[in-house]
C-alpha cells in the first residue's frame, strides 16, 4: 500500500492532492522551484525538496530532478497533478523503471490518447463517433482540399499534439485552406515540436461536454456523468458545471457508454475524461481525452459524492472499483469558476504581484480550492489561475444565485483577478437561462463589459424618466396645453419627482 506520494506540481493542485493524502494518513512530499519557495504548497507538505530554477523547464518539468527526489525520500509513488508531466507518457514509464507508482495511467494509454490522430483511429475503431475529418496527419494539400471540400467548410486544422486549447485554426474559404494547412504545420512545430496537423469539421455553436470516467486494473470501468463546459474563452474553458444544462437522460445514458467503450479501448486505468463535442440536436462527437485529473474535477465530486483523487490512489495500490455503474446518481447541482490573476477589465492581462488582503468565501455549499495568502506574491511563471470557486446547490437556478453572492463576498487586493468577469457571467441572460454555448463569451461581449451593470441602470433610469415625463405630461395636458417645445419638463427633474409619485 502506498505509504508516501510525491506531487509533481504546485499551487491549488498539489494541495488538493495533499489533502486527500492527509485523510487516507499518506504522507505528502512537495517538489518547489525556486521561485515557488513561500508557496502554500510548499508549507502544506509532510516535506517539501527544492527542484530548480523558477522556469517550468528547469524545475517541474525536468524527469530526473523529480525522481531523484522521490528516491531520496523514499516515495512509493507520484501524483503528476495537471498540467506539466501528466500527460507525459516518458514520465510515465520512467516512475515504472525506477519502481515508483505513477498516479495514472499506463504510459501506453497517455501515448494512444496524447496524440490526437491516434486516438480518433482508436475511437473509430471502437465505435465512439468522432467529428468528421481526416485521421492521418496531412501531407499532401491537394489530397488535404479534396477532404476539405467533401466534408464542407468551414473546417478546424488542429495539431494532433494540440493541448491547452492551443494548436487549433478555423478555416472560412477555400483560399485560406493551403496558407492555414502551412501556419498550422509551423505553429504545432513550434509549440509542440511535433508539426502533424489533421482535420475536422468545424461543429456550428457547439457544446462542450464531457464524461468523467474511472477505471481500475481490473476490468472495470464506470463513468461519473457529465461537465458542461461551454463557457470558454480562446478554446480554454471559464467556467464549468454539472449536470449540463441541455443534456437529457437517454443521451446521457448512450454518452455514458461510449465514454465507458473510449476508455477500455486503450485499457484504461485510473481517472480520466472523454470530451465530446455536441451540436444543437444533441448529435456528440468524440473529442479528445484527458489521461488524468481535469482542473474541473470537484463538480463531479461533489454531485456524484466521489473523491476523485482517493479513487486514483485506490487504484494505483491495485483495488478493485468501490462503486457500480448503477450505485452512482447525480445529486443537485454544482458550479465551478476559474479564478486567474488577470485583468479582465484590461485584455485579460496578466496580473502577478503581492496579494494584500484576501478574504476567501466560506459558508454551506462553497468549496474553494486555492493556494494563495496575504502577503504571498504571485510569481510570474506559471499559469496565472489562483483557485477554483465551488457551489453547490439542489437547483442549478440555487446555485448560480450562490455563486453570484459568494463572488461578491470574495475580495483580493493587491493584484487584478478575473472574479469582476465572473459575476457578470453569472449575470448574463443566457448564462442565467442555461440557453449558451462555446460562442457565449464572443456572443455576449456588450453583456460581459465592465460598465454593463452602470450602463443597465442608466437604461432602467432612462426608461423610468420616460414614464414619469409621459405622466407628467398626461397631468399637464388635463390642466394646461403642452409647453411649445413639446418638452415640459426635464428627464431628471422628473426623477426627482418620481420619488414623490412613488411614495403617493
Ligand atoms: P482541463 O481540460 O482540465 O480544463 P486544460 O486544457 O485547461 O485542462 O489544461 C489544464 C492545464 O494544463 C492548464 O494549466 C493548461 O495550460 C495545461 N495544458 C494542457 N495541455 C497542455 C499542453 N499540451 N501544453 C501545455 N500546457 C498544457
Ligand atoms: P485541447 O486539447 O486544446 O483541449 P480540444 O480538441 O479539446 O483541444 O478543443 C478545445 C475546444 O476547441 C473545444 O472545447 C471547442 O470549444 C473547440 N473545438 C475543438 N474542435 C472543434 C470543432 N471541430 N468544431 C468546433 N469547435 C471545436
Ligand atoms: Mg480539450
Amino acid at each position: 500500500m502506498i505509504k508516501k506520494i510525491l506531487i509533481a506540481n504546485r499551487g491549488e493542485i498539489a494541495i488538493r492532492v495533499m489533502r486527500t493524502c492527509r485523510e487516507m494518513g499518506i504522507k505528502s512530499v512537495a517538489v518547489f522551484s525556486e521561485a515557488d519557495r513561500n508557496s502554500m504548497h510548499v508549507r502544506y507538505a509532510d516535506e517539501a525538496y527544492c527542484i530548480g530554477p523558477a522556469p517550468s523547464n528547469e524545475s517541474y518539468l525536468v524527469i530526473d530532478n523529480i525522481i531523484e527526489v522521490a528516491k531520496r525520500c523514499h516515495a512509493d509513488a507520484i501524483h503528476p497533478g495537471y498540467g506539466f508531466l501528466s500527460e507525459n507518457a516518458v514520465f510515465a514509464d520512467r516512475c515504472e523503471q525506477e519502481g515508483i507508482i505513477f498516479i495514472g495511467p499506463s504510459s501506453h494509454a497517455i501515448n494512444t490518447m496524447g496524440d490526437k490522430i491516434t486516438a480518433r483511429k482508436k475511437m473509430l475503431g471502437a465505435g465512439v463517433p468522432v467529428v468528421p475529418g481526416t485521421s492521418e496527419p496531412i501531407k499532401d494539400i491537394d489530397k488535404a482540399i479534396k477532404v476539405i471540400k467533401e466534408i464542407g467548410l468551414p473546417v478546424m486544422v488542429k495539431a494532433s499534439a494540440g493541448g491547452g486549447g492551443k494548436g487549433m485554426r478555423l478555416i472560412h474559404e477555400e483560399s485560406e485552406i493551403e496558407p492555414g494547412i502551412k501556419a498550422a504545420q509551423s505553429e504545432a512545430m513550434a509549440a509542440f515540436g511535433n508539426d502533424a496537423v489533421y482535420i475536422e469539421k468545424y461543429i456550428n455553436s457547439p457544446h462542450h461536454i464531457e464524461f468523467q470516467i474511472l477505471a481500475d486494473n481490473h476490468g472495470n470501468c464506470i463513468h461519473l456523468f457529465e461537465r458542461e463546459c461551454s463557457v470558454q474563452r480562446r478554446h480554454q474553458k471559464v467556467v464549468e458545471e454539472t449536470p449540463s444544462p441541455i443534456m437529457t437522460p437517454e443521451v446521457r445514458k448512450e454518452m455514458g457508454a461510449h465514454a465507458v467503450a473510449a476508455a477500455k479501448a486503450v485499457n484504461y486505468a485510473s481517472a480520466g475524461t472523454i470530451e465530446f463535442i455536441v451540436d444543437d440536436d444533441l448529435n456528440y462527437y468524440f473529442l479528445e481525452m484527458n489521461t488524468r485529473l481535469q482542473v474541473e474535477h470537484p463538480i463531479t465530486e461533489w454531485v456524484v459524492g466521489v473523491d476523485l483523487v482517493k479513487e486514483q490512489i485506490n487504484i494505483a495500490n491495485n483495488l478493485p472499483l468501490r462503486y457500480k455503474q448503477e450505485d452512482l446518481k447525480q445529486n443537485g447541482h454544482a458550479i465551478e469558476v476559474r479564478i486567474y490573476a488577470e485583468d479582465p477589465d484590461n485584455n485579460f492581462m496578466p496580473s502577478p504581484g503581492k496579494v494584500m488582503h484576501i478574504s476567501e468565501p466560506l459558508g454551506p455549499g462553497i468549496r474553494h480550492d486555492g493556494y494563495v495568502y496575504a502577503g504571498y506574491t504571485i510569481p510570474m511563471y506559471y499559469d496565472p489561475m489562483i483557485s477554483k470557486l465551488i457551489t453547490w446547490a439542489p437547483t442549478r437556478e440555487e446555485a448560480v444565485e450562490k455563486m453570484k453572492s459568494t463572488l461578491k463576498d470574495y475580495k483580493i487586493t493587491g493584484i487584478k483577478t478575473s472574479i469582476p468577469f465572473l459575476y457578470r457571467v453569472m449575470n448574463a441572460r443566457p448564462f442565467v437561462e442555461g440557453r449558451y454555448n462555446t460562442h457565449f463569451i464572443q456572443d455576449n461581449q456588450e453583456a460581459l463589459e465592465p460598465d454593463h451593470n452602470v450602463r443597465q441602470e442608466i437604461k432602467d433610469l432612462a426608461a423610468i424618466t420616460a414614464f414619469v415625463d409621459y405622466l407628467a405630461k398626461l397631468e399637464s395636458g388635463k390642466k394646461n396645453a403642452p409647453s411649445a417645445n413639446g418638452n415640459s419638463i426635464s428627464n431628471w427633474k422628473a426623477y426627482g419627482r418620481k420619488k414623490s409619485i412613488t411614495r403617493l
